[in-house]
C-alpha cells in the first residue's frame, strides 16, 4: 500500500465515508454446524468467523480450575487475509490480540458456574482490513450467546483513530497504516462497562475523550446489530 496524498479531504474519506461512519456491517448466527455456537461478522472488507465450544471438560486436565471455567481463545489470520500471503501459524501479534480478546470476553461470563470445564473460543480471520480484533470480540460475543452460554452482557467492539489531524471511527487498513492514531474499544453496553482499551500511535486528551464518546456510541449500534442478529435465529417474525 503506498502511502497516499493525504486521508481526508473536505471531510471526506478515501473509501466515500465521513469521519463518524461506520463501514458497512454484517453479522450472522449460528453458520457452523458442529460448534456449538458460531458467528460470521463483515465490516467493509474484513470477513471474520468466530466459533464457540464448550463448556466443555478441560484437556489436558491439569488445566481445570476448580472454582470456575478456563477462556481459552484463538486468533488467527488465515494466510490468504492479506495481500502478501501470511505466514501460518501463531506470531507475537496474534498471540496478544487473542489475550486481549479474551480478557475483554471474561467479563461478560459467569464462569463460577462452570467449574473444571473449558470455553473454547475460536477467531478466524478470512479477509483483514484493519480493526479485526473488535470485530473478533463482536463475533465471539455473538457466538457464546448462540451457544447458550450465559452471559451478563454482549461485548460489542469497534476501533477509532487519527487521520490528517482529526479523530475517525473505524480505520481501514489504508488508514491504520498512515493515520496518527488508532485505538480499539470494547464494551458491555448495558453498564457502559470497557473491557478492552488499547491505543497505537499518539492522542491528546481531547482527542482521546472525543475518540472514546464516538466509540461508546457506536458500540451501542453494534449492539443493537449483534441483538438483531441473534433474534433472527432465535425469534424468528411470524410467517418466516
Ligand atoms: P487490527 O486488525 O485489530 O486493527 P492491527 O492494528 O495489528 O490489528 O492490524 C491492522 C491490519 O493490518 C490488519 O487488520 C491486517 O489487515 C493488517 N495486518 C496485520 N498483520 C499483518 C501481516 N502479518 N501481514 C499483512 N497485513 C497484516
Amino acid at each position: 500500500m503506498d502511502k497516499p496524498e493525504y486521508l481526508l479531504k473536505d471531510g471526506i474519506r478515501l473509501d466515500g465515508r465521513k469521519l463518524d461512519e461506520l463501514r458497512p456491517l454484517t453479522i450472522e448466527v449460528g453458520i457452523l454446524k458442529r460448534a456449538d455456537g458460531s458467528a460470521y461478522v463483515t465490516l467493509g472488507k474484513n470477513k471474520i468467523m468466530a466459533a464457540v465450544y464448550g463448556p466443555r471438560e478441560v484437556h489436558p486436565r491439569h488445566l481445570q480450575k476448580l472454582d470456575s471455567a478456563i477462556v481459552r481463545c484463538r486468533y488467527n489470520m488465515a494466510p490468504f487475509s492479506v495481500r502478501e500471503r501470511k505466514r501460518p501459524g501463531p506470531d507475537r501479534r496474534s498471540v496478544e490480540i487473542s489475550k486481549v480478546i479474551r480478557e475483554a470476553l471474561e467479563p461478560a461470563l459467569f464462569l463460577e458456574e462452570f467449574p473444571r470445564t473449558s470455553i473454547d473460543t475460536f477467531i478466524e480471520v478470512l479477509e483483514s482490513d484493519a480493526g479485526t480484533r473488535c470485530m473478533g470480540i463482536t463475533a465471539a460475543s455473538v457466538a457464546l450467546a448462540d451457544a447458550g452460554v450465559p452471559m451478563r452482557d454482549l461485548v460489542s467492539g469497534i476501533s477509532v483513530g487519527k487521520i490528517d489531524g482529526n479523530i475517525a471511527l473505524d480505520l481501514n487498513g489504508l488508514e491504520d497504516n498512515y493515520g496518527e492514531a488508532d485505538m480499539p474499544v470494547a464494551i458491555m453496553s448495558k453498564k457502559d462497562e470497557i473491557t478492552l482499551l488499547q491505543m497505537d500511535g499518539h492522542l491528546t486528551d481531547e482527542e482521546f475523550k472525543e475518540g472514546l464518546k464516538m466509540a461508546l456510541s457506536v458500540c451501542k449500534d453494534i449492539y443493537q446489530e449483534q441483538r438483531n442478529a441473534l433474534k433472527r435465529k432465535y425469534a424468528p417474525k411470524v410467517g418466516d
